[in-house]
């Protein structure tokens, strides 16, 4: 079932940079409702679950090793084709492809720190948001 939510995390680079309120403000000012947020830490088994299906990939050591190193704000957004249009604000996974004007663009360092996470579909975007969120802090 569509529900025309994605879920989000401003990974620890951002927030490590003080880019989160340029980072919302670009979320707000595209027409996403926030629906629940929050500054959190995952600790390494949250980030092996998280990114379970990467696990044999040879980056995924660092890419556990840097989404737990600092500080994250997650959130779940709602706005019609939500995880569609929000992959598109957020722009390629390698800032050096992403088109001009999008959050990678704009505040990614590389393809591994890369500012920003968006959910690839509408059924993982329920399962990460309910990682992070209970239903008592969804709005
Ligand atoms: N990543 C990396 N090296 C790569 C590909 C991905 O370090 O060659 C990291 C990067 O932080 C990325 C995350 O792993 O955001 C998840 O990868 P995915 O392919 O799902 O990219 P995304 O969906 O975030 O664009
Ligand atoms: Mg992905």
């Amino acid at each position: 079932m569509a529900t025309n939510r994605t879920f989000t995390m401003l990974k620890p680079d951002s927030v490590e940079k003080g880019h989160i309120g340029a980072i919302l403000e670009k979320i707000n000012a595209s027409g996403f409702r926030i629906v629940a947020m929050k500054l959190t830490q995952m600790t390494k088994s949250d980030a092996e679950t998280f990114y379970e299906i990467h696990k044999e990939r040879p980056f995924f050591g660092e890419l556990v090793e840097y989404m737990t190193r600092g500080p994250i704000v997650a959130a779940i957004l709602e706005k019609e084709n939500a995880v569609e249009d929000f992959r598109t604000l957020i722009g390629a996974t390698n800032p050096a492809d992403a088109a001009e004007g999008t959050i990678r663009k704009l505040y990614a360092a590389s393809i591994g720190e890369n500012a920003v996470h968006g959910s690839d579909s509408d059924e993982n975007a329920a399962i990460e948001g309910a990682f992070h969120f209970s239903g008592r802090e969804m709005f």
